[in-house]
């Protein structure tokens, strides 16, 4: 067994941890992944609902999702950081979105999914200048 995985979000009211290895670790580039975080897509790691603990106020909402079943996804009252997924139709799971890990370097995506909602924002574009942070 791997060492826990934790993460809050932006403001850290908001705390989680999962014990025991993941069961998948993906990218999501459907159009609902993309609305609920504004970005190009949704890191995911997929663990069990028996090895996830969170500590702190969550807020949360229902919508049908690219699957065609209801999914809620968890977020931060007072930072609206989004932080996981409680997909209804598969209640022993939950999908942790890993920009909000401690460590995300541990994430280490096996696959992708929703490529045909994928947008161009997010293809490497070699010929535009790349910054390694901010742009001056
Ligand atoms: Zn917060
Ligand atoms: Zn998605």
């Amino acid at each position: 067994m791997s060492n826990p995985w934790t993460g809050r979000c932006l403001c850290g009211a908001m705390q989680y941890e999962s014990r025991g290895d993941p069961l998948a670790q993906l990218i999501c580039h459907c159009r609902d992944c993309q609305r609920a975080s504004g970005s190009a897509g949704l890191p995911v790691i997929v663990v069990r609902t028996t090895d996830f603990a969170f500590k702190g106020e969550i807020r949360s909402y229902t919508r049908t999702g690219g699957s065609g079943m209801p999914t809620t996804r968890n977020f931060c009252p007072h930072c609206g950081s989004l932080l996981f997924g409680t997909p209804h139709h598969a209640p022993e799971i939950v999908t942790i979105y890993a920009g909000t890990l401690d460590d995300p370097s541990r994430f280490n995506a096996e696959f992708a999914q929703f490529m045909s909602e994928r947008h161009q924002l997010d293809v490497h574009q070699p010929e535009i200048p790349q910054h390694l942070r901010r742009a001056p």
